[in-house]
């Protein structure tokens, strides 16, 4: 199985599509000031829109954008743990309910914004029956009826990229020491296969299995999105082309 890594093409002159975000969630872990190792910091792309904390005491805490001492932040994360879903990784500035904010404009069949977040049209959900590794969850964006009743797809951590290991985690708070950048998307290869169809393999990066491509190319192309190979051995352009998609490298 082939996987593909999904970033917005760089090389459209004038866009069709005039959607944008000013993006907020419903809740989220604050970020840190680690006592180990000293850092102050939150992650991100670690987002869990099928997560609802409204049953916690503690669900006005978590919905301001903060910064607190490790202690108040594992008192937090204890009481978010039994909620989240098996394998998924809670770290300072996780995630959890329905994208909110913001949305105007035209947007495609299929959105990759950061590049973490993945967003579809409604009318696609049915498309991504008996492919594995994503939900689609409603968006609760502020936006003018018809403008912006876009899908999150929930995609969970699994799989991993080659030369991303960022060294010895901090014992504390679990953050790599040297934060290495990212290969550009056209050098990245998969390291850990994914087993699933949609798969986060870094918290940045959503790679999607040659079966997406070929429900979704022709949507992904009238998207102006590219689908980069990923796949460990160099890559092949049959089965993307076959689906209408332009790849590369
Ligand atoms: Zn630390």
């Amino acid at each position: 199985m082939r996987y593909y890594a999904l970033r917005e093409r760089r090389d459209v002159e004038r866009s069709k599509w005039s959607g944008s975000f000013h993006l907020d969630r419903q809740w989220g872990l604050p970020g840190v000031k680690c006592p180990t190792c000293r850092e102050t910091w939150a992650g991100v792309g670690y987002d869990y829109p099928t997560v609802d904390l409204s049953s916690l005491t503690e669900r006005r805490e978590l919905e301001r954008a903060q910064c607190v001492p490790w202690e108040q932040f594992v008192k937090l994360r204890e009481r978010v743990l039994p909620l989240v879903p098996r394998g998924a990784v809670v770290e300072p500035g996780t995630g959890f309910g329905a994208l909110t904010g913001k949305a105007k404009g035209k947007f495609p069949p299929v959105v990759i914004h950061m590049p973490w977040l993945l967003l579809i049209q409604p009318a696609l959900a049915a498309r991504l029956t008996g492919l594995t590794g994503a939900i689609p969850v409603p968006t609760r964006f502020k936006a003018r009826p018809g403008v912006a009743e876009l899908l999150e797809l929930e995609v969970q951590p699994g799989g991993s990229i080659r030369g991303v290991d960022a060294g010895e985690p901090c014992r504390t708070c679990g953050r790599g020491d040297s934060e290495m950048p990212l290969p550009p998307f056209d050098e990245m290869r998969l390291d850990n296969v994914p087993t699933v169809d949609f798969s986060r393999v870094f918290r940045t990066v959503v790679v999607v299995s040659e079966r997406v491509l070929e429900r979704l190319g022709r949507e992904l192309e009238e998207s102006e999105i590219l689908a980069v190979d990923v796949t460990s051995d160099r890559p092949t352009r049959t089965s993307a082309r076959r689906a209408g998609v332009d790849v590369s490298p």
